[in-house]
C-alpha cells in the first residue's frame, strides 16, 4: 500500500489554495489538555463502567448519580483549558469563510477558544449545556457554574494530587442528595434538568446533521481534516467518504499510526499530537503561534 504524504510544506501549499474545509475533531483533539476520554482501558468511574452512567435509563433510575458524574466531569472540563490545537482550528475558522468543523467532544474546549459558532458543529452536545429531561425543549446553554448547584458541590472540590476526591473512592458512599436538590427545569416545572451531552441509545440531532449534510453536499469541498479520531471509524468514515466524493484530500493528525490506514498517495498523514501540529499546518494562514496559543 502507498503511504499518504508527510510534507508540512506541501500541505501549507494546499491550505493556500484551498476554500472549503471540512473538519472532524475526536478526544485526541483535547487530549493535550488533559481531560481523560474513558474510552478503552477500561477506565473506570468508582465501580461503574461510565457507559453504564450515560443513558436516559440510568439517569431516570438514579439521576443523584448520574449528575454527580457529570458534575465531576463539568468540573474537570471547566478547570481545563483549550490548547493550541483548540486555537489553530479556531483561527482557521475565522481566516477561511467556508471552514465548517464539527467535533466529537463534549467538553467546551473548542468554544471557549472562541472558535466561531456558526462554524462549529458540537456533534455530541456539551456538558456545559443542561436541558430538560422531559424534553419540553428548554435548554441552558454553556453554563458555567461550578459547582453546577451546591447540592452537587462534593464533585467539584479540588483535593492536592495525592489525596482522592471523595466521591471517586468506591469505598466512600456517595452523598446523600435528595432528587429534589438536583437542577430542575424553570421552564415546564416538572422535568429535572439532565447534561446536554448524547447519550447512549440516543441520536444525534437530526436538525444539526441535516444541516452538516447539505453543507457537505453543495460543491466541492478541497480538504476533509481529521483530527484526533480514527477516519475509518464512524461518523468520521461517513464525513470522510462523502468528503473524498466531493473532491477532498483526506489530512489525518493522530498520534496513532493506526490511523493513517485507508490512507491514498493522494491524502497526508501527520502522526503526532494535534496541540504541535496543528498550529504548524495552518501557520501560512493564522500566522505564528507562541506557546499559549495566541497568534504573534
Ligand atoms: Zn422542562
Amino acid at each position: 500500500m502507498m503511504a499518504a504524504k508527510t510534507s508540512i510544506d506541501e500541505f501549507k501549499n494546499l491550505l493556500n489554495s484551498s476554500n472549503r474545509i471540512l473538519a472532524l475533531c475526536g478526544a485526541g483533539l483535547s487530549a493535550a489538555s488533559g481531560l481523560p476520554t474513558f474510552r478503552g482501558a477500561g477506565g473506570l468511574w468508582r465501580n461503574y463502567d461510565p457507559t453504564s452512567l450515560a443513558t436516559p435509563k440510568a439517569f431516570q433510575r438514579d439521576p443523584v448519580l448520574v449528575w454527580f458524574f457529570y458534575a465531576w466531569r463539568r468540573h474537570l472540563a471547566l478547570k481545563a483549558k483549550p490548547n493550541r490545537g483548540h486555537y489553530a482550528l479556531a483561527e482557521l475558522a475565522k481566516k477561511k469563510d467556508n471552514f465548517l468543523c464539527l467535533t466529537q467532544n463534549v467538553d467546551g474546549l473548542s468554544p471557549r477558544a472562541g472558535h466561531p459558532e456558526s462554524k462549529l458543529r458540537l456533534l455530541h452536545g456539551s456538558l456545559l449545556d443542561n436541558k430538560c429531561f422531559n424534553e419540553c425543549g428548554y435548554i441552558d446553554r454553556n453554563n458555567l457554574s461550578d459547582p453546577v448547584c451546591p447540592a452537587l458541590a462534593p464533585a467539584a472540590e479540588d483535593y492536592p494530587s495525592h489525596q482522592t476526591l471523595p466521591l471517586l473512592d468506591p469505598n466512600v458512599p456517595v452523598p446523600s442528595v435528595k432528587t429534589e436538590d438536583i437542577p430542575h427545569c424553570p421552564n415546564c416545572k416538572t422535568g429535572l434538568l439532565r447534561p446536554g451531552v448524547v447519550w447512549f441509545t440516543e441520536s444525534l440531532d437530526g436538525e444539526m446533521l441535516s444541516e452538516v449534510n447539505d453543507w457537505v453536499d453543495q460543491e466541492r469541498i478541497d480538504i476533509m481534516l481529521v483530527v484526533g479520531t480514527a477516519a475509518s471509524v464512524y461518523p468520521a468514515a461517513g464525513y470522510t467518504f462523502k468528503a473524498r466524493d466531493k473532491g477532498a484530500i483526506v489530512v489525518v493528525v493522530n498520534p496513532d499510526a493506526d490511523s493513517s490506514r485507508g490512507l491514498t498517495p493522494r491524502d497526508f498523514f501527520f502522526q503526532g499530537d494535534a496541540s504541535e501540529i496543528l498550529p504548524q499546518l495552518f501557520e501560512g494562514v493564522i500566522g505564528k503561534m507562541d506557546e499559549y496559543g495566541n497568534i504573534l
